[in-house]
């Protein structure tokens, strides 16, 4: 499996279209928001592990740093905890291949 950047990519929008309705009542993502996902994207384009790590939290050198970072995590335990809390919707937010994750 060598193709995780547009995957993540994939997860990262899902996960803040659902952080944003749920949290900022907002059918489609907010500028606050979009500008996250932009930042998002932009960090996984310019891996240097680009199509290879899964997932970005794992690596050594994960690229987002700082308030990317907290952003990343901030997006990673809400959408954890809604998947618990939404069994029933949780199937959507799984990724679509299996993680190769150790
Ligand atoms: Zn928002």
């Amino acid at each position: 499996m060598d193709n995780f950047t547009p995957v993540k990519k994939m997860m990262t929008e899902k996960m803040i279209r659902l952080y944003c309705s749920e949290c900022h009542g907002s059918p489609e993502p907010c500028d606050e928001c979009k500008e996250s996902l932009d930042r998002s994207f932009r960090h996984l384009d310019a891996c240097r592990f680009k199509d290879k790590g899964w997932p970005c939290v794992s690596c050594q050198e994960c690229c987002f740093k700082g308030k990317d970072y907290d952003d990343l995590m901030k997006l990673m335990t809400f959408a954890q905890k809604w998947m618990e809390e939404n069994p029933d919707k949780a199937e959507q937010m799984r990724p679509p291949v299996p993680p190769n994750a150790p």
